[in-house]
C-alpha cells in the first residue's frame, strides 16, 4: 500500500495536534508536531536569556544555532513522539504561555526556519507522516498528496487553550490566552517568511461546532480517499 503525505496547518490552538495524532494512530503514520519545534527552539532562547519581556538578542541566538538539537522520541505509553532539546525531554516545559508569548518572534527569523523546515522534510521524506504547523502545505511539502487547513473562531480556540492551561496548573487569566491567540494569528499570518497561508489546495475545515469525533471521522475520510486516490494512480 503506498503511503502519503498529510499536512495539516492552520491557526493556533485549532486542534491540529489532536486530530494530527488520532489520524496518525489509525493510518500506521508517524506523526510530527513542527509547533514542538519552533517551541523548543524559543525555551532554548529563553533558557540562554536571549529573549524576554523587553528584549531579544537575535543575533547571538542566530549565532548560536549550531549548539539547538531538536528530537523527538516516541513514547509508548503516550502514544506520540515527545520532543526532545538537547538530549532533555521538554515535551511539558515547551507548553507553557510564556513559551507561547515569545514563540512568535522566533519563528519569524529565517535562519530557524530554514534550519527546522530542513529537518522537517528529512523526518517526512519516507512518506506516511503526518505533520502539523503553519506552512507544511506551503513550504514544508508543497507536494502533499492530502492537506487540511484548520480554523476555528479566536474565542473557540482560547477558551479551548484556556481550559488545558488551567488543567496543568497554570496560574494564567483568559483574556491573557485570548490575547495570545490574537496575537500569534497575526504575527504568524504577516510575518515575511512563510506566513500562514491557507495552500490553494488545501481543504478547510471549521471545527468550532465540530465535536471531536466529528472531526475525526470528516479528516479520516478525507485521508483513506487520498490513499486510495495514490494507490489507484499507482496501478
Ligand atoms: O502549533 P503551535 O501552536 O504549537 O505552534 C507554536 C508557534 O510556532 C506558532 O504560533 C508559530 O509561530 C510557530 N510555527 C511556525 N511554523 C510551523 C509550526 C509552528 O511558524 N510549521
Amino acid at each position: 500500500m503506498k503511503k502519503i503525505t498529510i499536512a495539516i496547518d492552520g491557526f493556533s490552538s485549532t486542534g491540529k495536534s489532536t486530530v494530527a495524532k488520532q489520524l496518525a494512530a489509525a493510518l500506521g503514520y508517524v506523526y510530527v508536531d513542527t509547533g514542538a519545534m519552533y517551541r523548543a527552539m524559543t525555551l532554548f532562547a529563553m533558557q540562554k536569556k536571549l529573549i524576554g519581556e523587553d528584549y531579544f538578542n537575535k543575533d547571538q541566538l542566530i549565532s548560536m544555532l549550531d549548539k539547538v538539537h531538536i528530537s523527538f522520541e516516541f513514547n509508548e505509553a503516550l502514544g506520540f513522539a515527545e520532543v526532545y532539546l538537547n538530549g532533555e525531554n521538554v515535551e511539558n516545559a515547551i507548553r507553557t504561555l510564556e513559551v507561547s508569548q515569545y514563540v512568535s518572534q522566533i519563528s519569524a527569523i529565517s535562519e530557524i526556519r530554514q534550519q527546522l523546515v530542513q529537518q522537517q522534510q528529512q523526518l517526512g521524506k519516507g512518506k506516511g507522516v503526518v505533520m502539523d504547523g503553519r506552512d507544511i502545505g506551503t513550504v514544508v511539502f508543497p507536494d502533499a498528496e492530502l492537506k487540511i487547513f484548520m480554523t476555528a473562531s479566536p474565542d473557540t480556540r482560547a477558551e479551548r487553550r484556556y481550559k488545558e492551561l488551567l488543567d496543568k496548573g497554570e496560574d494564567i487569566s483568559y483574556k491573557d490566552v485570548l490575547e495570545n491567540v490574537k496575537s500569534r494569528d497575526y504575527l504568524d499570518s504577516n510575518r515575511k517568511d512563510s506566513p500562514l497561508i491557507k495552500a490553494n489546495d488545501a481543504i478547510e475545515i471549521d471545527n468550532s461546532k465540530l465535536t471531536l469525533e466529528q472531526q475525526f471521522k470528516t479528516v479520516l475520510k478525507l485521508a483513506k480517499s487520498a490513499i486510495e486516490m495514490e494507490n489507484k494512480k499507482a496501478n
